[in-house]
């Protein structure tokens, strides 16, 4: 997985809706912020793939897009 491009990280804290969850947001400087943010809407291209785990507006590829993050990130969608 490349590293990421931005000091903003997200880390996944609960499935708090069905089209939204909490994330924990953080920065470099350690300041941290949890935040519901939707899910993200992009379909993945083959239709029997799993969605994407991430939500809307993330940076980088969408997890369908990225065999390793089945195993480096539990989606609990
Ligand atoms: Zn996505």
């Amino acid at each position: 997985m490349p590293p990421h491009s931005t000091g903003e990280h997200h880390g996944l804290l609960a499935e708090t809706e069905p089209y939204a969850a909490l994330w924990l947001r953080w920065d470099e400087g350690g300041a941290a912020e949890a935040v519901t943010l939707p899910d993200c809407p992009v379909p993945p291209l083959e239709a029997d793939a799993d969605a994407c785990c991430l939500f809307s507006g993330h940076p980088e590829r969408h997890t369908w897009d990225v065999p390793a993050y089945s195993e480096e990130i539990s989606c609990t969608s």
